[in-house]
């Protein structure tokens, strides 16, 4: 460092000063804090939006304080090798509802900055309206996109009550090939194998009753087996008085909007999507099973979740280094988008926990599957730069009954029963059952 620098002309020093006092009263939530974390300056909007989120309650550590929202911040804090610059840009960070300490879920934005050899810079702000805005302004755009785009794209069809095709028409055959043999056939034919079971038709069905229309974009299949990237647009076509009658009918669209999927496709990747392992992060996880629970509310049906911890993780890093680490939890989160159902909704959690949702699955057919997957995991190695790694799970199993009332409810159960795998000597699956809540709590209170 020159002389100059270290003894800044007169005048600069002031200046500096005041934008940091500047900065301090921005309407923007700034901390500076050494490369560990520790917090050297808060400003009071910072305060308050950290406040909420520190498990101890206290703002020491800017890590500890969003250790739950973003367990792999210090990681990449420093994994972040350039003498300065950004280390994360606007990252949304999904806080969820806590004993009644925060009454809605929110949205944070996080940009984390590397000012110097000794210095970060975190910005953090509420982002929820803007977020919910923007959702809202999607959804509309797909919708005027769908009324003022060209017709010849389209397939365009009614179907009954229970999604069945009613008539055919030539956009059917353009744009999927199908004939008039889907005439009486449920609108998943249009659908690849699994990713539209019966249930998830009905909901699509319901979802378009109750809020007036129903869309998703996803791999659609023709009549000659090949795949595009469509969009379907479900609404119905009877006024809103005859919803309860035999005869209601609704209006299928579908499109193909393959040139779209890359753009919606990236967009959804880095929204929804964990950065390290590629499946869906904590966010995607909590907004898949509250659509699911308020369904489950509406028409009562199965559904089961499995949280899934890496054995002694601890050591695979201590033993092999962080980078084998991460190359583990990769191999492992493949495994379980492999191992489980096209349905099922596999995420990381944070860290070395992951969860997977099971709509329709009773706890018989979860643990089933969790319990192959444990074995399957133990009996296989993962090969990192030349080594072979051997690695186990423990794994927890809850399901949706009478006494669960919310998404946080399920996760603690399967969390309790995970911690039970964990206690009677790991690499196995536990069920939950009541008598495990006091074992966790007692726990808790020893440790
Ligand atoms: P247990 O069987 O009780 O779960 O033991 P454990 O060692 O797996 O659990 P513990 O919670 O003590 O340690 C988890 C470790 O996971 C500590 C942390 O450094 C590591 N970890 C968390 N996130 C990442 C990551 O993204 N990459 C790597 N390589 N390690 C991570
Ligand atoms: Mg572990
Ligand atoms: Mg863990």
């Amino acid at each position: 460092m020159s002389a100059a620098a270290a003894a800044p002309a007169p005048g600069l020093e002031e200046e500096f000063e005041a934008l940091t006092q500047f900065l301090y009263m921005a309407p923007i939530g700034l901390v500076q804090a050494r490369l560990d974390g520790e917090i050297l300056m808060v400003n009071p909007l910072c305060a308050q939006l950290l406040m909420p989120l520190s498990p101890d309650g206290e703002l020491c550590n800017l890590f500890t304080a969003l250790g739950e929202l973003a367990p792999d911040l210090a990681h990449r804090a420093r994994g972040f090798e350039q003498p300065h610059g950004v280390i994360c840009d606007a990252m949304q960070l999904q806080v969820r509802p806590r004993d009644g300490v925060r009454q809605a879920a929110a949205v944070l934005s996080l940009t984390l900055l590397k000012l110097d050899a000794e210095r970060l810079m975190a910005v953090l702000a509420d982002v929820t309206q803007q977020v919910r805005r923007d959702r809202e302004l999607r959804q509309n755009q797909a919708w005027i996109h769908t009324l003022v785009t060209g017709l010849t794209d389209y397939a365009l069809m009614s179907l009954d009550a229970q999604g069945r095709v009613r008539c055919w028409n030539p956009s059917v055959q353009r744009v999927t090939g199908h004939g008039e043999s889907a005439v009486g056939q449920p609108y998943s034919l249009f659908y690849p194998a699994d990713t539209m079971p019966p249930q998830r038709l009905q909901d699509r069905i319901d979802d378009a009753e109750r809020t007036g229309w129903s869309l998703d974009e996803g791999w659609r299949l023709r009549a000659d087996g090949s795949r595009f990237w469509g969009s379907c647009l479900v609404a119905p076509l009877h006024p809103p008085e005859e919803a309860d009658s035999a005869e209601r009918a609704y209006s299928l669209i579908i499109r193909d909007v393959s040139d779209q999927r890359e753009a919606s496709e990236a967009l959804r990747r880095s929204v929804l999507t964990d950065h390290l392992t590629g499946v869906a992060n904590r966010r995607a996880f909590f907004d898949a099973a509250e659509a699911e629970l308020q369904r489950c509310k509406r028409a009562p049906r199965a559904m089961s979740l499995v949280l899934i911890d890496a054995d002694h993780f601890k050591r695979i890093n201590d033993a092999h280094g962080h980078a084998a680490g991460d190359a583990v939890l990769r191999h492992l989160a493949a495994g379980l988008a492999a191992s489980f159902r096209e349905i099922d909704v596999v995420a990381r959690l944070g860290g070395e926990e992951f969860v997977v949702l099971l709509p329709g699955a009773g706890v018989e057919a979860a643990e089933g599957l969790a319990r192959r997957v444990c074995r399957d995991i133990a009996a296989r190695t993962v090969e990192v730069e030349g080594v072979d790694i051997r690695y186990t799970v423990s794994a927890g199993v809850a399901t949706m009954d009478a006494g669960v009332d919310d998404v946080d409810a399920l996760v603690k159960r399967a969390d309790a029963a995970m911690y039970a795998a964990k206690h009677s000597g790991r690499n196995r699956v536990v069920r939950w059952h009541a008598g495990l809540a006091q074992h966790r709590a007692a726990a808790a209170q020893q440790a």
